[in-house]
């Protein structure tokens, strides 16, 4: 682009040239030809100068204007003479003050003071009128004009027409403004913290929450707001937002600063991200949808709960069944359906009113609802008709047992419009995965087992599934046996002599319970201990046994007779009692029986949960002279860990392993003793029937032997009359 070629122009910088560039020492005057040669040398200088100075105008946009020390135009160059507020011929010998608005006047003055001042004044910026009447923005700096001499001192302007700049930040400004405006009237809360978590703004919402002015919020962070718990909670969710890299949802509880109200915040985060592409910050928008949510747990209430008795409904109890049957149930867990159906409820009904009816129902429900476990769905499918789903139940009798309580529940009567009511119900019971592994089966199959149950009479309960029916029948009618067999006297204790092979001496001998009952005569330990181990029934019982034990152990050590220590079976469960010390101390006391005149035998499942209570009271025992030998041995995990341990005297080994042809029986047999040895514990062996069993044994150096081959089991009368020398003929065998 070319510098208008003006003459005016052109002379006016011609003019001046000799200020500006004449450089150098003025050249000495020694004759004519050198005269010559050096105006012809600083001619052509001059002239490159000029070239230089028009060519840097030529490519500069911005105006620039000579000026007298009062503001006056004295010459103006641009290449956009309609960017001036007036035309070049307006202007030139006319003052700012003539031609500008005072206030844009009076800065360039005090510009052109500065620039007198100090050479050169900093850049200011000016708004001024166009010929168009349109407004556009300069910046203008001014610089004293260079050259020697003192007068007339003029000014160089430079204006740079900065309207574009000035309109984009108009823009964005406006922008910013209407966007704080947005921001400030909205009622989600709104803010942006920085990638430290330090906050830069936030809205008159966001005050309102955090009960703090924005200038109080405003270079802080949550740790400095909030709790130190929830504080690191907002920080995780902002991190996230970051890692996420896109908007991050969550609901989060707050507490209000105003009124104290919890509120359930919806929260919008995203990461900012800066002109870089880098995070710079996280921003934030919050919801109150505390009202939306509590309408959102109506409808599903609505949806899903019964609105008379507030239970689950028939859809929810399908979705839970359903959910139970997709899941992965430990395989040897079952789970159950049970359909309970009140006893002529109609009656209640047609002879006393609906409404009557209807206390019934929720009075019932209640019932049922305080007869199950945390995990347990009780659910009314409509009518009268209740449905209990119940996960991880290990065998039908602990169903039965359920079942059994839900009907004691409503032997109560119920209190109807102040009248007692017996109402009874019926239950059906199906389960999975053994009756059905299809939740429409299930549910068909335990009505149909209700039905059957109130076909026998009501107030009762069936299995889908015959067997179940009898066996959990029976085991409830052993367990309510039991509970009364103390009393009756029905229950006996059993001394089984245990000898020494090498000789035939009796050295002891084990208690085995005993129960005789009434009409079902002898009951096995194997069907009524278990029963009596998973009711606690067990603790009782134990008591009863070590009494009778430990007295029979006093008369045999009476007077002087040879030792005779009697063993005990204590189950895991009497160890879960801790007065179980107290409780030998004081029998052993009643009874006159020293500690070393018994044993007490335990099984290694009591030694793998490596309680330490455990250990203490086995210890505690063991010093009061009581021996501790292990029941069962091999039989269960046997890790071998625990027998250095834990404090025992006795190993004995599962009868399983005498009675076996397997070759590997005798192998681990032989592995025992020598385990036993190097730990200096003794063994006995237990189930030896046959002559060759204990000389297998003797010879592997067991010495000591339980079995039919030397006695059974016998009453105490018999035991005290027993000589003390048995089966002497295995003697003289080994
Ligand atoms: P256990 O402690 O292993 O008792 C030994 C069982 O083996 C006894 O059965 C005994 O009669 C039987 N037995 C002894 N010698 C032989 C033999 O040569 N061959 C065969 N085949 N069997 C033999 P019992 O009396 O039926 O007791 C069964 C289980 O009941 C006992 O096993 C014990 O675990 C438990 N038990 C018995 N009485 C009590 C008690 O008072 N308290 C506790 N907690 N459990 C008891
Ligand atoms: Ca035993
Ligand atoms: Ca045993």
């Amino acid at each position: 682009m070319k510098l208008p070629s003006q003459p005016r122009n052109a002379f006016s910088i011609a003019r001046q040239a000799d200020d500006v560039f004449t450089i150098g020492k003025p050249a000495a005057r020694n004759g004519k030809i050198a005269d010559a040669a050096a105006r012809r040398e600083t001619d052509q200088r001059l002239t490159e100068a000029l070239e230089f100075a028009e060519s840097i105008i030529a490519v500069i946009p911005d105006i620039l204007f000579e000026m007298d020390p009062n503001g006056r135009y004295l010459q103006v160059w641009t290449k956009h003479p309609e960017t001036l507020a007036a035309t070049e011929q307006q202007l030139l010998g006319k003052t700012i003050n003539e031609m500008l608005p005072p206030e844009e006047a009076a800065a360039a003055l005090r510009a052109i003071r500065e620039a007198d001042e100090k050479g050169a004044s900093g850049g200011h910026t000016i708004r001024i009128p166009q010929q168009n009447g349109e407004p556009r923005w300069f910046e203008h700096y001014v610089a004293k004009r260079p050259g020697n001499k003192p007068s007339p001192k003029t000014f160089l302007m430079l204006s740079r027409d900065i309207t574009e700049r000035k309109h984009a930040e108009q823009v964005s400004d406006e922008a910013r403004t209407q966007l704080l405006t947005v921001l400030q009237t909205i009622p989600d809360m709104v803010w942006l913290k920085d990638i430290d978590g330090v906050y830069l703004l936030c809205n008159h919402s966001f005050e309102r929450l955090v009960g703090k002015l924005e200038s109080e919020i405003v270079g802080k962070t949550d740790f400095d707001l909030f709790g130190a718990d929830v504080a690191r909670f907002f920080r995780e969710k902002d991190l996230a937002a970051i890692r996420a890299g896109g908007v991050l949802v969550n609901e989060e509880w707050v507490t209000r600063a105003d009124s104290g109200e919890h509120i359930l915040l919806e929260t919008r985060k995203v990461g900012m991200i800066g002109a870089e592409g880098k995070t710079t910050g996280v921003l934030g928008v919050g919801r109150d949808i505390t009202e939306l949510n509590a309408s959102r747990e109506k409808i599903h209430r609505m949806a899903f709960f019964d609105s008379l008795t507030s239970l689950p409904n028939r859809a929810l109890f399908y979705e839970r069944l359903g959910q139970l049957i997709a899941g992965t149930l430990p395989p040897y867990q079952l789970g159950a359906v049970m359909m309970i159906d009140l006893d002529h409820f109609k009656t209640v009904n047609d002879t006393m009113g609906h409404p009557v009816g209807d206390d019934l129902l929720f009075q019932a429900a209640r019932r049922l609802q305080e007869g199950v476990r945390e995990n347990d769905t009780v659910a009314r499918l409509g009518g009268d008709e209740f449905a209990v789903l119940l996960p991880g139940i290990r065998h039908g009798e602990e169903l039965a047992n359920i079942a059994n309580k839900f009907l004691e529940t409503f032997n109560e009567p119920f209190i109807l419009n102040g009248k007692e009511v017996f109402v009874s119900c019926s239950i059906g019971v199906a389960c999975y995965p053994d009756d059905s592994t299809d939740a429409n089966d299930l549910m068909k199959y335990a009505d149909s087992a209700m039905y059957s149950a109130k076909r026998s009479g009501r107030g009762n309960f069936r299995f889908y599934s015959k067997e179940l029916t009898a066996s959990a029948k029976n085991r409830l009618l052993l367990e309510s046996e039991l509970r009364r067999a103390i009393e009756r006297g029905e229950l006996e204790v059993h001394y089984q002599p245990k000898v020494l092979l090498g000789s035939g001496i009796m050295t002891g001998s084990e208690a085995l319970l005993r129960w005789r009952h009434r009409e079902m005569g002898m009951v096995p330990p194997a069907t009524f201990i278990p029963i009596a181990e998973e009711t606690g029934l067990i603790v009782d019982l134990g008591r009863w046994v070590l009494r009778e034990a430990c007295e029979t152990a006093a008369e045999l050590n009476a007077n002087g007779q040879p030792s005779h220590k009697v063993a005990i079976n204590f189950s895991s469960k009497q160890f879960q009692r801790p007065d179980l010390v107290a409780m030998v101390a004081e029998i052993l006391a009643e009874t006159v029986c020293r500690p070393a005149w018994i044993e007490i035998e335990i099984t290694e499942s009591l030694l793998l949960d490596e309680k330490n209570e455990t250990l203490a009271t086995l210890s505690t025992l063991r010093t009061m002279g009581i021996s501790i030998a292990i029941d069962d041995f091999g039989t269960g995990y046997s890790a071998l860990s625990y027998l250095a341990r834990f404090p025992i005297d006795t190993l004995k080994i599962d009868r399983s392993f005498i009675n076996s042809d397997d070759e590997r029986s005798a192998e681990l047999v032989k592995a025992i003793l020598s385990i036993a040895r190097c730990l200096g514990q003794s063994v006995i062996a237990e189930g030896v029937e046959t002559v060759e069993q204990a000389a297998f044994l003797a010879a592997n150096g067991c010495n000591a032997a339980q079995g039919f081959l030397f006695s059974k089991p016998v009453p105490k009368r018999e035991i005290l009359k027993l000589p003390q020398y048995l089966n002497v003929s295995v003697r003289s065998a080994i």
